[in-house]
């Protein structure tokens, strides 16, 4: 086939061995040698490391930037929920998808070729969100492939109009369901619903989960045994699940043994989880960010993602993916190079594991999405917050990133 574009001297992530030439043709990766002659345009990227973007498994688009309508004064997760619900009743269609945008295009410039949203649904915002998500899908499905999961954030027993709003939804194109038993009067009813409604549709599942520290009980054991019991496994993750983060490690094995039994994969949520957790300390404040490297090494799936940006639930972001890495393992005390590499996997390889996205990754034959970074080890690349050069979505150039320069006195 004839080559539309050649990446020289490139490092493939996770991959041992020299520089090499990647072949792009048709959008797809197309071969993988040491070296391709071809009269086709070049990128040298001069050993530089090549990934296939960056996976970010968990963010709220439609709830993004709206910190100049809220106020975050508690800083607790009930305050966060009450004040999106309050700013959300005047959300309109261009609203949300003008917020989304500016977060999305973030995440792309940042490396980011695949992701998940959460979107709301209830009889108070309806199916506004999921619309104005569903057009953004569509405009930037040329620089990111978005994954759109609706979900109940404010209850869905307990919230009459909502589970039709859901199916609604599905039947209209989103590409899994979630749930936040928490926010539930029944929670394991909610979760039998959710599991229902997944499927009929034969879509996975995204849950909000055990987001407190209180570690004497868990809805995880509902969310596993319905995964074991609906045949179900490696079709369900859950984010936060900050509730092992105060397990012994005994239980904290005994755990990671039972999400491996079940097919159950994890997504952590540093930046959130650090922010909300832990407010009734007035001093000596635990971290509530559960260990994913850790998890990870236990066999679970796991992935880190960015989640909220500007609003009450996470009053910052860039969506950066490699500083949530570099967060996380700094939390997490995680310093030695095998888990800075595992907390690259986790933005990477097992995020896309997580999302079973099964054609990702620098292989022939893949989509010719290929993101360089401003560094030659994926270790270092999050000791060092690399930044994301330049990159190219199904072979075609997407973003820039200026490297940069210092300007020396001359003489
Ligand atoms: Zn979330």
């Amino acid at each position: 086939m004839a080559l539309d574009l050649v990446l020289r001297n490139a490092l493939i992530a996770g991959r041992d061995g020299a520089a090499c030439d990647i072949g792009v043709a048709g959008g797809l990766i197309a071969d993988i040698a040491p070296t391709i002659a071809a009269d086709v345009p070049v990128e040298d990227i001069g050993g530089r490391l090549v990934i296939a973007g960056f996976v970010d498994t968990h963010i709220h688009l439609d709830k993004s930037c709206i910190l100049d309508r809220c106020k975050a004064g508690e800083g607790t997760l009930a305050e966060a929920i009450a004040q999106v619900a309050a700013a959300k009743r005047a959300f309109t269609e261009d609203d949300v998808y003008a917020r989304g945008r500016r977060t999305l295009e973030k995440a792309i410039v940042q490396g980011t070729t695949r992701m998940r949203t959460h979107v709301e649904v209830d009889p108070r915002i309806g199916l506004t969100s999921f619309n104005a998500i569903t057009r953004l899908k569509r405009d930037y499905a040329w620089a990111i492939d978005l994954e759109i999961c609706v979900f109940p954030q404010e209850g869905l027993l307990n919230d009459p109009g909502t589970e039709e709003l859901l199916i609604a939804a599905c039947e209209a194109g989103a590409d899994l369901i979630g749930g936040c038993p928490y926010t539930d009067r029944d929670p394991n009813g909610q979760i039998a619903r959710i599991f229902a409604i997944a499927r009929r549709f034969d879509i996975d599942i995204d849950f909000h989960l055990d987001f407190d520290l209180d570690a004497s009980w868990m809805h995880l054991d509902e969310v596993c045994r319905q995964t074991k019991a609906q045949g179900y496994g490696g079709r369900v993750a859950v984010g936060h699940v900050t509730k092992l983060s105060a397990l012994p490690p005994t239980a904290f094995q005994e755990t990671a043994r039972r999400l491996t039994d079940a097919g159950v994969a994890v997504t952590v949520l540093p930046a959130t989880d650090l922010f909300l957790m832990g407010r009734a300390h007035d001093h000596d404040i635990p971290r509530g960010v559960t260990h994913a490297h850790r998890l990870a090494g236990h066999g679970v799936t796991c992935s880190l993602a960015t989640n909220n940006v500007l609003n009450p639930f996470t009053p910052y972001g860039d969506c950066s993916l490699v500083r949530m890495a570099n967060l996380y393992a700094n939390i997490a005390q995680a310093g030695a190079p095998s888990e800075l590499a595992t907390c690259f996997e986790l933005v990477t390889t097992q995020a896309a594991r997580l999302m079973n996205l099964n054609d990702y990754g620098i292989a022939v034959g893949n989509p010719a999405d290929l993101v360089v970074l401003d560094s030659g080890d994926r270790a270092m690349a999050i000791a060092e917050l690399a930044q994301p050069l330049l990159g190219f979505k199904r072979g075609r150039h997407s973003f820039t990133r200026a490297a940069p320069v210092l300007h020396r006195p001359i003489g």
